[in-house]
């Protein structure tokens, strides 16, 4: 099937470039790129494959409107929104091109309504929540490298390509009409959109009262028109008091899954949460003290833990393109540029309001299922929140370098570093729930909200496998608390005691603080062998979460209506 798809691809593209040469010889890189058939056969009806339950998997997906308070916003801003909300449209039409190639062709083949809903959620006819399993009759598996190379080029082709540029993050690779290779830069084959884009950019910098945002958005514009981020990624870092921030541009190598190379565009629209950034900068000025008190030995604590950490809280209000294709992510960590990352370090912006939607839509009932009933009431958005904060802030805490001199515990721990740090931050994370109720520092709540909700929210972590150092993390969490009986388990449900669940994170937390600091590897390569496997019972009680139909990711009302602009 596929090479049938893969000749008549190529007969039509010859047939596109016959036809450039013998008329105008002068197409633009843009023209080309828009007359390109892409990775979808054309012309032909596209219907439903009736292996799939489409509609049962449109369903995993819960709806949630997306919006946020912007009355604290000057009437400037509130201008300046609607301009990203145009530009991040952009970013999301791009990203149409690099992951199939022609959006409108594509969905209007498709007559049955609700797969072309569920075709809108997954940018293409590919279900990303299933392993890219082609849900449309006739199409075949996901090209690799989706439509950033040509379908039918061989590894060997692209190895003997002579172009500096092939391997850059920005530019797409196209057949000439010899059948030879060329390198494409995005601003040349998207040059309509980009410009267009750069034009709103630079609008909104002219209307934008903080010189930081200003800047950023005026280098962003020209980063867009240029293919070179790098100096509108350090002017990003710089953005510290700007209430709106706005990611835009082609930022992640996921969608090519040939080299994982290629960036897809994507855009991000955040109304910045004051009140909880002022929070989370103060956290962070405590963990000095916090340090001091961690449960381990004083060695293992001398370090004084940094508190720069550039954490705050938003609400997004829109995502375009890449980061709204399947599932959605509830906070970000950028720029990706290391030479960046060097010198100025990374910027953890938490999603607030999406948090919130896979609270209420995933969390709350999963809770219902699995955790006692007389400890419902411990489940809280609030708590849930927390706990990501300071997981977040947790990483700062404990130490960076090994005791022994064998260099920084991420080198010594090897490829088993990322699971025992995510343990760290977890447990830790709820030690300083914990401290800081204890100190006065939080009273909202309780700290038994913390710990149920953290209990609830391993399940939701681990419902699809435990194969991600989170996964492996969470499960390690999990048989410690077990072995401890910070939890009783009876009848499929689970129930957090709490003096139990208290000593446990501090005997946790120190074993894993020892650990790292003494930089043993074997020890923590065997403990994460043999505790992050999900036991029989909590298997059984995960699949009873199948049959209760709860939502797997979420899907978004968005735009700038929601915000009553
Ligand atoms: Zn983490």
């Amino acid at each position: 099937m596929l090479r049938n798809v893969l000749s008549m691809l190529t007969a039509s593209i010859m047939l596109v470039f016959m036809a450039g040469c013998s008329g105008n010889s002068t197409q633009t890189e843009e023209e080309m790129e828009n007359q390109y058939t892409g990775v979808i056969p054309q012309g032909t009806a596209l219907t439903p494959d009736t292996t799939v339950d489409v509609a049962q998997r449109l369903s995993i997906y819960a709806p949630f409107t997306l919006t946020a308070d912007i009355s604290h916003l000057s009437d400037k801003e509130k201008q300046i929104l609607p301009l990203l909300f145009e530009a991040a449209s952009l970013m999301d039409e791009i990203f149409w091109q690099q992951t199939i190639g022609n959006k409108e062709a594509f969905l209007s083949s498709i007559q049955d309504e609700t797969t072309r809903r569920f075709a809108e959620i997954n940018y293409g006819p590919w279900d990303r929540l299933n392993g890219n399993m082609p849900f449309i009759q006739g199409i075949d598996s996901k090209p690799l490298g989706a439509n950033f190379y040509p379908v039918d080029m061989t590894k060997e082709e692209f190895e003997a390509l002579a172009d500096e540029n092939k391997n850059s993050l920005y530019t797409l690779i196209r057949r000439n009409p010899d059948n030879t290779l060329r390198v494409v830069w995005y601003h040349e084959a998207y040059a309509s959109k980009v410009n267009k884009a750069a034009e709103l950019l630079n609008q909104a910098a002219g209307l934008a009262e903080d010189p930081q945002l200003k800047n950023y958005l005026e280098l962003r514009a020209k980063a867009l028109l240029t293919d070179q981020y790098q100096e509108s990624d350090f002017a990003w870092m710089d953005m510290k008091n700007s209430n709106i921030d706005f990611v835009i541009g082609p930022i992640e190598n996921y969608e090519d899954a040939l080299n994982g190379v290629k960036a897809a565009q994507e855009a991000y629209i955040l109304i910045k949460d004051v009140e909880w950034s002022k929070k989370l900068a103060h956290f962070a000025s405590l963990l000095p003290e916090l340090q001091k008190g961690l449960p381990v030995d004083q060695k293992y604590k001398s370090e004084v833990p940094g508190s720069d950490a550039d954490l705050n809280a938003y609400d997004v209000v829109y995502y375009a393109g890449d980061c709204n294709a399947g599932s959605k992510t509830i906070a970000i960590n950028l720029p990706n540029d290391e030479e960046v990352q060097l010198k100025k370090g990374s910027r953890k912006l938490q999603l607030k309001n999406a948090m919130k939607a896979k609270f209420d839509m995933i969390l709350v009932p999963i809770a219902n299922e699995l955790m006692d009933p007389s400890q419902q009431e411990f489940i809280k958005f609030d708590a849930f929140f927390e706990n990501t904060m300071f997981h977040e802030v947790a990483h700062g805490l404990g130490i960076k370098n090994t005791l022994n001199g064998s260099g920084t515990v991420r080198e010594v721990l090897k490829e088993q570093y990322s699971a025992i740090e995510e343990a760290k931050a977890d447990i830790l994370g709820l030690y300083m729930v914990t401290k800081l109720y204890e100190m006065g520092e939080l009273n909202q709540g309780q700290v038994m909200d913390n710990y149920v909700t953290f209990m609830a929210g391993i399940f939701r972590s681990v419902r699809f496998g435990a194969a991600s150092a989170h996964g492996k993390a969470n499960m390690l969490t999990f048989s410690y608390f077990s072995e401890n009986n910070a939890f009783d388990y009876a009848d499929g449900k689970y129930k957090v005691n709490f003096d139990k669940m208290k000593t446990a994170v501090e005997g946790l937390g120190g074993m894993i603080l020892t650990m790292q600091g003494d930089g043993n590897y074997e020890g923590v390569k065997e403990l994460i062998q043999n505790k992050s496997v999900i036991p029989a019972a909590l298997q059984a009680d995960l699949d009873r979460l199948k049959d209760a139909n709860i939502p797997v990711d979420i899907v978004f009302t968005q735009g700038k209506s929601q915000l009553g602009l």
